[in-house]
């Protein structure tokens, strides 16, 4: 049994989880100090018809987080990232206020006050005198257990900790406690209402400092303890090698150095080896270079510095994972996505192999004495998917792609973990078929990671057997005898259609897009995207020509009107409910792809060929042309795909696929000249 279905059983994905209650219409956050207004800032921008209170005892806190709010939206609409409507939607009914009797009618409370346990006893016990029965009062704070927190509270099954990361608005993950006493409606609710509005929820357990700050504050503490060995800056660079910023960097862009001395003499609960750094507290801040300047430092300090570092990343990560504090998926995942690592721990682990972890193990444990080690075989820590979720629901296995942080992109470990599951899948009596979505509310995948691509630019062989061996997945799904349905949950773009389509059936969300972007970069859909459409939708061939040639998106209403959507929903949990029924009408009755040639329609390209406002290559949607015609003549399936496959290594031979894939990187419009 994977831990975290211990942890909490309903669900992996947010959004599959039902809740009874509809979503909060009056929300407290008391504090406005360093977090308090970014978690108001992310709540108005999630749901901006809310009455949002954000509650300080002072004035001045108040007056700064109504500043910083407005700082925001005026950003946001000055790069365009928001219409001034939206802006002024967040910022009405933004009550900045110190009278806690203004949050009577609120349905959630979040408190973000100073990390003190007395003060926030009595921020709780002011609350409780005020909210209705139904409200639901959360704690962001970083260390203190859930059990410590509420342990005045008159109804702690409504209470728990929800702790986000800096900065608030945007940072993805927020760690939601299982603790004693939280009801599971409580529980329940949280974990959908996250989901729902654009986090990366986490269930971890009521440990101090949960999982991600375990991580965080000793990496930091490890890096102090190091400052007898090297300068703060050479620890942030050899730092650097696993992380965008360096943990002195990031301490002084936090004013962290309190925090840590704070949440590491709680620690020292579970032994005398996790005391602060006793620098921590005699220096506010530290002498630090922008991450990448060049710093010299001699390889033996180097390497000590790395050990050490490593060392207390996996001992960690080690203890976590054998605690059962939080999963592998979510342990790597979150320190990826809310602390800044460039991978997460365990996949440092899977790059460095088993006997180095071992080397830098035996070193930590000779260096630092009492920290945790491995408990178990070093394979039982790699054996978790890195981007996938799978719930399993009446027979299905749905497979979430979760990687909210990329648009949930695809990538080669991505597809690999996909195959994995449907190989063990099909073989297993008490599977029925798989469902495959994207995680969150924007996209189900905004297509294929451009990964290695770019070196095989000007390489045709290279880059046909690229496009064939990205499509292995929709090869093996074209052989099975149990359905795979798609459930597209936004935004479906390039290789994330590709996926799709070759799914056995689409249910589809009403605001999801279908696009291949691909020509608007020079290139052509190369993984049966040319090829797939016009054999399984033949009625689609005119639509499919503009979305190929011209890069037009499709709505899921233009195309169920063609067949290629057989379900619209108006909800996530319904579009699922939608797949599952799915799943059982095709089971035995699974529709193949036909093996015989397709009749299109005559195809004119328009003169300039243009997406949008841009002017696209001619040589490139001539191609893209070409290899439509020439695969839909083709009688074989296995054919066809091969005509699809050099067509791409054909546009990628082109000027067009460079400066397209160039202006991608160089995030610029392309200029295409031929
Ligand atoms: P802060 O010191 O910057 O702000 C705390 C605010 O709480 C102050 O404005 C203070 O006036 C106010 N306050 C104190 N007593 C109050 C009361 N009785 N009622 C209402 N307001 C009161 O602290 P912070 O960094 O914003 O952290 C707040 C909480 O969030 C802490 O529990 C902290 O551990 C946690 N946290 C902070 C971060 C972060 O990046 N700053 C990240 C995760 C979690």
């Amino acid at each position: 049994m994977n831990p975290r279905t211990k942890l909490y059983p309903a669900a992996f994905n947010p959004l599959l989880v039902t809740s009874p209650r509809p979503l909060p219409k009056e929300i407290a956050v008391i504090g406005a100090g360093t977090i308090g207004p970014d978690i108001g800032y992310y709540l108005k921008s999630a749901l901006p018809g809310i009455v949002l209170y954000l509650v300080d005892i002072a004035q001045e806190p108040l007056s700064r987080a109504q500043k910083r709010i407005l700082g925001y939206a005026e950003k946001a609409v000055e790069r365009k990232r928001m219409k001034p409507e939206q802006a002024k939607a967040i910022c009405d009914n933004l009550i900045y206020t110190a009278d806690y009797d203004q949050i009577k009618k609120c349905d959630l409370v979040i408190e973000a006050a100073t990390e003190n346990i007395p003060l926030k006893h009595r921020i709780f016990e002011a609350i409780e005198e005020r909210v209705g029965d139904h409200t639901i009062i959360t704690s962001n704070t970083s260390s203190i257990p859930a059990q410590r927190l509420f342990a005045k509270m008159k109804r702690p099954e409504r209470a728990t900790v929800t702790h986000f990361f800096a900065p608030a608005w945007r940072s993805l993950p927020v760690e939601l406690i299982h603790w004693g006493k939280v009801g599971r409606e409580t529980l329940d609710y949280l974990f959908w209402f996250f989901g729902k509005t654009g986090k990366a929820p986490v269930i971890t357990a009521d440990a101090i400092c949960f999982m991600l700050d375990r991580l965080f504050d000793n990496w930091c503490n490890e890096a102090a303890g190091l400052l007898d060995k090297a300068t703060a800056s050479q620890i942030d660079k050899v730092a650097e090698e696993f992380v965008f910023a360096g943990p002195f960097y990031v301490l002084n862009m936090a004013n962290g150095n309190p925090i840590i001395i704070e949440t590491n003499t709680l620690q020292m609960e579970e032994g005398f080896h996790y005391r602060p750094a006793s620098i921590l507290g005699s220096v506010d801040r530290w002498k630090t270079n922008k991450p990448g300047a060049e710093i010299k430092i001699q390889h033996e300090t180097k390497q000590t510095i790395r050990d050490r570092l490593l060392g207390i990343l996996f001992s960690q990560s080690f203890d976590i994972a054998d605690r059962g504090i939080g999963s592998l998926e979510d342990l790597n995942f979150g320190c990826q996505v809310a602390l800044g690592f460039k991978k997460g721990p365990l996949d440092i682990m899977r790059h460095l192999g088993e006997k180095e972890v071992v080397r830098i193990m035996n070193r930590f444990k000779r260096e630092r004495s009492g920290f945790p080690h491995a408990a178990k075989p070093f394979s039982d820590y790699q054996n978790f998917n890195r981007h996938l979720l799978v719930d399993d629901i009446e027979g299905v296995k749905v497979i979430t792609i979760r990687r909210p942080q990329a648009m949930n992109a695809i990538n080669d470990q991505v597809m690999d973990e996909i195959l994995s599951i449907l190989e063990k899948g099909i073989n297993d009596p008490a599977v029925d078929g798989f469902i495959i979505t994207g995680y969150g509310t924007s996209a189900f995948s905004a297509g294929g990671e451009i990964g290695k691509f770019p070196e095989m630019l000007g390489n045709r062989n290279a880059s046909v057997q690229y496009a064939k061996d990205c499509a292995r997945v929709q090869v093996f799904m074209d052989q099975m005898d149990k359905p795979v349905v798609a459930a597209i949950n936004g935004l479906a773009l390039g290789g994330g259609l590709e996926l799709a389509i070759r799914c056995h059936a689409i249910v589809a969300l009403e605001r999801a897009i279908f696009q291949f972007p691909e020509i608007t970069l020079g290139i052509l859909p190369g993984i049966g995207g040319c090829i797939i459409p016009y054999r399984k939708w033949p009625n689609g061939g005119e639509l499919f020509h503009q979305m190929i040639l011209l890069g037009k998106p499709l709505s899921s209403k233009e195309a169920a009107g063609i067949g290629m959507v057989t379900t619209i929903a108006s909800t996530y949990a319904e579009m699922i409910r939608e797949g599952i029924k799915a799943i059982k009408k095709l089971k035995g009755n699974i529709p193949r792809i036909p093996d015989q040639a397709v009749s299109i329609q005559e195809i004119h390209i328009p003169d300039p060929p243009m997406a949008g406002k841009l002017s696209l290559s001619k040589e490139a949607v001539t191609i893209a042309a070409k290899t439509i015609v020439e695969g839909a003549a083709l009688n074989r399936l296995s054919e066809a795909l091969e005509r699809g496959y050099n067509g791409f290594g054909e546009v990628a031979c082109t000027g067009a696929a460079k400066e397209g894939i160039s202006a991608f990187l160089e995030k610029r419009k392309p200029t295409f000249i031929k």
